[in-house]
C-alpha cells in the first residue's frame, strides 16, 4: 500500500468509511463497497479504484485533486470516472481539466454530471443518490445514498414461486420499492444544512463536519463562514438517529487530544458511542 496522503477507516456492518478531512487542508471520503466517494481535496493512491465521485462544492480543499484522480485512472488503464458536481461548476471544472491537458500533455477523460438540490440520480439498480441543499459560503450540496430494494407486496407473501411467476407474467406489479438511506454526506455546511434536510438524521451513517469545538470560538462567525460548532451537535443531540456519525473537517487550530477532551466534556458518552471524531 502506497500511503501518499493520510486516511483512516471504520467498518460498520457491510460498509467501510475511509477518508480524512481537516478544514482548509483537505477533504476526501469514500465508501469502497458502494464504489463511490465524496470530495477530492487530496487523493490517496488506493482511492483510484473508486469510479464515481460526488463533489459537494468547489473550495480547493475539496476539489484540488480532481485532475490527479482522473489522470491516475487513465495511467492505470481504468475506465474514465464519473464525477457529480454542482451544475454551475461543470463548465469551469471542464476548463480547468482542459488547461491541465495542455500542461500535462495527457487526456483527462471523465464524465462531469451537473447536479442541483432536489435531483435524484440512479447510480445503479440498487443505489439512488438524492442531492440536498446545504449552506456554505458558496453554493454547495450534500448527498444521501439510498439502497433500493424490491420487496414482495404484503398480499402476495406466502404464494408459491409458480403463482408469483404467473402473476408477474400477467402484468401485475407484485413488489414495492423500499429505500434505505445508507449514507448521508453534508460536506461543509452551517446548521441549516442539517435542519432543512432532516433526512440526514435518518441515514445509517452520517458523514458531516464539526469544524470548531472550543467554547470561546464565536458561533455567529462560524455559522457565517458556513461551518458548525460542537454546540450545534449538542443542541441537536436527540435528533440524530444515525447508527454512526462521523464528524470531521476539524480546524487545524486543534490537535486530536484537544478535540477529544473538549467533546467528551459536553458529550461524555459520544452520543452512545455513535459519534466518531475524525482527527
Ligand atoms: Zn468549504
Amino acid at each position: 500500500m502506497l500511503n501518499n496522503v493520510p486516511f483512516r477507516n471504520i467498518k460498520h456492518g457491510e460498509l467501510t468509511v475511509e477518508g480524512y478531512s481537516r478544514a482548509a487542508v483537505q477533504t476526501y471520503w469514500r465508501i469502497p463497497e458502494l464504489k463511490l466517494g465524496f470530495d477530492l481535496g487530496a487523493h490517496p493512491w488506493d482511492f483510484m479504484g473508486t469510479p464515481n465521485w460526488l463533489l459537494s462544492h468547489c473550495h480547493l480543499d475539496h476539489v484540488a485533486a480532481l485532475p490527479l484522480y482522473v489522470a491516475r485512472r487513465r495511467l492505470m488503464k481504468m475506465n474514465p470516472p464519473t464525477v457529480y458536481l454542482p451544475a454551475y461548476a461543470v463548465d469551469p471544472v471542464r476548463q480547468m481539466l482542459n488547461s491541465f491537458e495542455k500542461l500535462d500533455r495527457g487526456r483527462l477523460k471523465c464524465e462531469l454530471v451537473g447536479v442541483e438540490a432536489g435531483d435524484e440520480l440512479e447510480l445503479s439498480r440498487e443505489l439512488v443518490i438524492k442531492v440536498l441543499k446545504t449552506k456554505h459560503t458558496l453554493p454547495s450540496v450534500g448527498f444521501v445514498i439510498f439502497e433500493r430494494r424490491k420487496k414482495l407486496k404484503q398480499e402476495y407473501i406466502g404464494l408459491t414461486g409458480e403463482e408469483i411467476r404467473d402473476l408477474r407474467q400477467s402484468g401485475v406489479e407484485i413488489s414495492v420499492e423500499r429505500r434505505v438511506p445508507l449514507i448521508g454526506y453534508t460536506g461543509d455546511t452551517s446548521p441549516p444544512g442539517l435542519d432543512d434536510n432532516p433526512l440526514f438524521y435518518e441515514c445509517k451513517i452520517l458523514i458531516t463536519e464539526m469544524t470548531f469545538v472550543a467554547a470561546d470560538h464565536r458561533k455567529q462567525l462560524i455559522h457565517k463562514n458556513g461551518h458548525m460548532h460542537l454546540d450545534d451537535f449538542v443542541r441537536r443531540k436527540d435528533k440524530f438517529r444515525n447508527e454512526v456519525i462521523v464528524a470531521g473537517h476539524l480546524s487545524t487550530r486543534y490537535n486530536k487530544k484537544q478535540v477529544e477532551s473538549v467533546v467528551k466534556k459536553v458529550l461524555p458518552d459520544l452520543l452512545g458511542g455513535r459519534l466518531k471524531l475524525w482527527v
